[in-house]
């Protein structure tokens, strides 16, 4: 059932920038998602997504007008930080059937070229090309990336647990026309599904095909399944199509996370099989400098090289300071190109080593460390 709402606001700034997908705002036009992914956690209870989720589909009609009122520039005190403007990921999918008739993904597009924003856009729909034209014009203007998330390049599987969406080889056909056409475009290898999806033969033919196919990078992560509506949902359909492995949610999922994470060793080695199977294809496993470096500011550009150091560094097992030291950088107010060596290695946490990074960092746009490690 479609239910057309009004929305007081559509931009969801985040407290700093988001080194996923680079991006300080993300935007959700729609709420609920007829795709109806088995393993979707907008089902979960703690996203108060109203009615029958896979279903039922919140359309916020007013909001163009309020994202022409949001995204304009002229009517800010000061200017939003540049980064990309994130279609996608959440609730919902921007480009499931009822855009069809809404067309609220596509005017959304259209604002963020006559405001001259990049964006970053996730689907697991190949409806999606419709907006070709607009993507290009973007991409020509500022930057647009279009990412897929895949739980695995099997049209079986993604058959019985993603119902709704294009199979796996139909999301693969449209990045090779996206890459074709000029635009960048992501693998959001998640979720990874234990069990199901999680074996390293199957995540090399999925990454595999994905280099093929042109992928500029690939991000990772496990599935969450959180306790209530997700979960019943989620083991309803495994005991359907996957009878025999029942048992073993339960005991991967037993220890009470909030957030539905998976058992921290699974997480671990699941990780590590991704990182030797990517660093072999040679796939950057975050989003490549050569993506982001010439429009974010440079306290933003640290904090997200920092971030992506820290990742890379726990997928091989190694502490370090990165993480912390980019959130010490979130945290200040003056603009980090003003400050001298010094006074950046006076910041609690940051040691003369990463200092150094951060230097190379403010001066070149890049940090050859993390280059190397991508
Ligand atoms: S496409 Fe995304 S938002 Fe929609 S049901 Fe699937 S996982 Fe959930």
């Amino acid at each position: 059932m479609i239910n057309e709402t009004q929305a007081k606001s559509i931009l969801r700034k985040h407290k700093k920038i988001d080194s996923w997908f680079l991006t300080h705002y993300g935007l959700n036009l729609y709420r609920g998602c007829i795709h109806n992914c088995a393993y979707c956690d907008g089902r979960s209870e703690t996203y108060r997504v109203e009615g029958d989720f896979g279903k039922d589909i919140e359309v916020k009609t007013n909001a163009i007008e309020i994202l022409t009122k949001e995204l304009d520039p002229a009517r800010k005190r000061s200017p939003m930080p540049k980064s990309y403007m994130m279609l996608g990921g959440g609730v919902s999918d921007s480009y499931q059937p009822v855009e069809k008739k809404y067309e609220l993904a596509r005017k959304t597009l259209e604002l963020i070229h006559k405001f001259n924003y990049p964006v970053h856009i996730l689907t697991k729909s190949t409806f999606v090309e419709r907006d070709m034209d607009l993507i290009k014009k973007i991409n020509q203007q500022s930057r647009a990336i279009v990412s897929y998330s895949f739980s695995s390049a099997s049209d079986n599987i993604s058959k019985a647990l993603e119902p709704g969406v294009s199979s796996p080889s139909e999301r693969l056909a449209s990045i090779r026309k996206f890459k074709q056409n000029g635009i960048a475009c992501g693998m959001f290898l998640m979720p990874i599904i234990p069990m199901i999806t999680d074996n390293p033969k199957m995540i090399e033919d999925t990454l595999r095909k994905g280099k093929e196919a042109g992928i500029d990078f690939v991000i990772f992560g496990t599935m969450t399944l959180k306790e209530g509506r997700q979960k019943d949902y989620f083991m309803n359909v495994v005991d359907k199509f996957f009878p025999d492995f029942s048992t073993s949610f339960d005991i991967l999922y037993e220890h009470n996370d909030k957030w539905g994470g998976v058992n921290p060793d699974y997480y671990t080695s699941a990780s590590q099989i991704f990182d030797t199977i990517a660093t072999k294809l040679r796939i950057p496993k975050r989003i490549p400098p050569y993506l982001y470096r010439n429009f974010l500011n440079k306290n933003d550009l640290v904090v997200v090289m920092l971030e992506h150091l820290d990742y890379l560094m726990k997928l091989k097992n190694r502490q370090n300071p990165y993480g912390y030291a980019a959130y010490k950088i979130s945290q200040i107010d003056q603009e980090i190109k003003n400050l001298s060596i010094k006074e950046i290695s006076g910041i609690n946490g940051i040691g003369p080593v990463t200092a150094k990074i951060i230097e190379e960092i403010i001066y070149s746009g890049t940090s050859k460390y993390l280059e190397n490690m991508l």
